[in-house]
């Protein structure tokens, strides 16, 4: 028997709590694992609560991701006793998750857990840190230099916004943080913000064209926040678009694009490839220090998470929720 959270629904209605699991109700998959940490991420807080139909089968243990230990496998690539991250991949959706103290999945979508962090430092950065990473590659990749000048990001204080700050600043950039938490400019300046930025300003539809200011932007709002982002991006720059904390429309012009060349970069963590997962994780390996991670990241147990998901869903959470699950 495992220890899992558990969604159900039927007749009765909808219900979420700490279930007692058999371990033969677990799902398919070639390698099994007994999970040591998992997080709640803003995906998870809406599979918990409800308030989005994230879960597309029930029952559903909810968990996008989780760091292990391999005890069973069919896989070539992992073995008893292998330390592994899961992110994505349906997971927690579709798939029962890391939410629980064992998953069984497809090997195909784990990776060796870094050598530079323990399970739960894994787990502090979890999808949305990782999520993050993806966006910073996408930016370098496509060309962004610290020269070129500052990176807005948005959603500052949440988990991807919290971790690009970090990475951004470790790779010599100015970053400016757009946030609705004013009181938390010591938190985002710690992080290596060198500005912070009233939400408010970017909350409302803005002009199809303003002052030209950032060299890219790293967005986690969507809706008029990812608007007025495109709206100020320089002449050539981009955006790394990921999230909809503010909404999933998208209530622009293309000006921005037709007129001064920004590119909009689509960033999805779930069905990324393998290699990009691994330099994702390469970069946070190397650029994340620990001292971020614990200023990022706060602990719940198994039984806390049900209440601590709500927190998302009105904006009050500040950094990683880490789940431990044992
Ligand atoms: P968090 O809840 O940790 O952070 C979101 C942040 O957005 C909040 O902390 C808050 O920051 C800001 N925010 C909250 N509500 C609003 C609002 N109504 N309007 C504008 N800003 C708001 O979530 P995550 O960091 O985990 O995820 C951020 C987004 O990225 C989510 O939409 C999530 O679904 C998405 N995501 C996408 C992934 C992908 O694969 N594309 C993977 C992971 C996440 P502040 O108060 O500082 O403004």
């Amino acid at each position: 028997m495992f220890s899992a959270l558990l969604i159900e629904k039927d007749e009765a209605g909808r219900r979420v709590a700490v279930a007692a699991l058999d371990e033969e109700r677990l799902p398919e998959g070639d390698v099994t694992v007994d999970v040591a940490y998992s997080t709640l991420n803003y995906k998870d807080a809406l599979a918990i609560t409800g308030a989005s139909p994230v879960v597309r089968k029930f029952p559903m243990v909810p968990g996008i991701d989780f760091a292990g230990t391999v005890t069973a496998s069919g896989h070539p690539d992992h073995r008893p006793g292998d330390s592994v991250v899961l992110n994505g991949w349906g997971v927690g959706e579709s798939h029962w998750g890391g939410l629980a103290q064992r998953a069984r999945v497809n090997g195909d979508w784990l990776v060796p857990l870094p050598t530079a962090f323990t399970a739960r430092q894994a787990m502090a950065i979890g999808t949305a840190g990782y999520t993050a990473s993806l966006c910073v590659d996408a930016l370098l990749a496509y060309g962004t230099r610290p020269d070129q000048g500052e990176v807005l990001v948005t959603g500052a204080t949440g988990g991807v916004g919290s971790v690009a700050i970090a990475l951004l600043s470790r790779a010599g950039f100015q970053v400016a943080a757009v946030t609705g938490k004013p009181s938390e400019a010591d938190y985002l300046h710690a992080l290596g913000a060198t500005t912070v930025l009233d939400r408010a300003a970017f909350a409302e539809a803005g002009k199809p064209l303003q002052k030209e200011r950032w060299a890219a932007v790293v967005d986690t709002a969507g809706s008029h926040i990812l608007a007025n982002a495109c709206a100020q991006i320089r002449y050539g720059g981009a955006v790394a678009a990921c999230g909809l904390a503010q909404g999933m429309d998208f209530p622009a012009s293309v000006a921005p694009f037709i007129l001064r060349g920004v590119s909009l970069l689509g960033v999805d963590s779930v069905m990324a490839p393998k290699a990009r997962r691994l330099t994702a994780w390469e970069r946070l390996s190397r650029d994340l220090d620990a001292a971020a991670l614990e200023s990022i990241a706060r602990e719940v147990p198994l039984a806390e998470a049900i209440d601590a998901a709500a927190g998302f869903l009105d904006g009050k959470i500040r950094g990683r929720i880490v789940v431990d699950v044992n």
